[in-house]
């Protein structure tokens, strides 16, 4: 058969974008400029992260709120419990459900020594992030996304207990899974398989992260436990100061990644774009995804009402 990425036509992929809350006034335009670049596409929602211990509540607020206000967009919120009592979350959880945020990316957040250090759940917070979604779905009518690791999250001993962990936030209520980067594609098909194998039946969604820039990709991988492979580091050696090049090999590296994973049967796929369109967009054009036409306010309204 003909792989789904040489058949010409509109081909049945649904995306979505993860941004963060922009941190000045520059941010600010940045991130706006890469929403409007990528609204056309018509993802299936953005997300907006929640800064580490939940130090950008309020930008984050602000920016779902914006989306909410300004774009025909569905947002979804990351939300941690780390740090916070169950009343404070509780409460960031109802502003949402007020402002007509639907989706929230529910996650339990790293200790406030970074990664490796050890987490303590707040004496009167949420203790795990399946007692979160819970927390979630109790407050308000929430769809509730949540995270995944297929390379195993660095606090965890086995793929197998986060397999325990992410079983226990799909009883909670979670209905879509959103993996954490990952480089090499067999790598998610294994852990797609356990999951299946025990019965996890929610959409387990492929984080990709375009490589803007490979030394911050490397460092940050390392940080949260993604692998990054010889052959990737070999493909950016020597370019330390060729932006152009690196440009054209990153745009390669998430083109030759994203079409694998759609010629092996995946529909759905989560960029980090952190806060960029460019390679992004190329990704998703390269997936098949054409802009519609931009949408009137009515046209805005209509679908708002029809996402819920
Ligand atoms: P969980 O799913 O609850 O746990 C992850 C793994 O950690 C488990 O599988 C388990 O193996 C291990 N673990 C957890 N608790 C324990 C325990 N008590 N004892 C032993 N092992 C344990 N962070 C932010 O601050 N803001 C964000 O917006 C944000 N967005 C994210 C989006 C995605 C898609 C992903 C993948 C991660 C994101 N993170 C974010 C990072 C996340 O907060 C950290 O990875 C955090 O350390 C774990 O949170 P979680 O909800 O994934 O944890």
């Amino acid at each position: 058969p003909i792989p789904l990425s040489r058949r010409c036509g509109k081909r049945p992929i649904r995306v979505s974008f993860e941004f963060f809350p922009p941190k000045n006034d520059e941010g600010e335009v940045a991130l706006w400029d890469a929403i409007k670049r990528l609204e056309p596409l018509r993802p299936d929602f953005v997300s907006v992260t929640y800064g580490a211990g939940g130090t950008t509540r309020e930008r984050t607020q602000a920016t779902v709120t914006r989306l909410v206000r300004e774009t025909a967009l569905k947002p979804a919120a990351h939300l941690t419990c780390v740090g916070a009592s169950r009343d404070e979350v509780d409460g960031v959880v109802r502003d949402y459900a007020a402002a007509g945020v639907r989706h929230i990316v529910a996650l339990r957040g790293d200790p406030p020594g970074g990664v490796g250090s050890a987490y303590a759940p707040h004496p009167e917070g949420y203790q795990t992030t399946a007692e979160l979604v819970r927390g979630v779905r109790r407050n308000g009518d929430f769809e509730v996304f949540v995270s995944a690791y297929p390379e195993r999250h660095p606090e965890s001993p086995s793929v197998d207990h986060d397999l325990d962990v992410l079983q226990a936030k799909v009883d909670a209520g979670a209905t879509r899974a959103i993996t954490q980067f990952f480089f090499d594609n067999e790598v998610y098909f294994r852990f797609v398989e356990r999951a299946r194998a025990r019965g996890i039946d929610i959409p387990i969604v492929p984080g990709i992260v375009p490589v803007q820039n490979f030394k911050q990709t490397a460092g940050f991988a390392a940080r949260c436990g993604a692998s990054v492979p010889n052959w990737l580091a070999e493909r950016f050696e020597g370019l330390e100061n060729d932006p152009a090049t690196r440009r054209l090999i990153a745009a390669a590296v998430a083109a030759e990644q994203a079409i694998d994973l759609l010629d092996r049967g995946v529909r759905d796929f989560h960029f980090y774009t952190m806060n960029r369109a460019d390679l992004v967009y190329a990704t998703c054009h390269l997936l098949g995804m054409r802009p519609e036409a931009e949408a009137t306010p009515a046209d805005a309204q209509l679908r708002r009402a029809a996402n819920g």
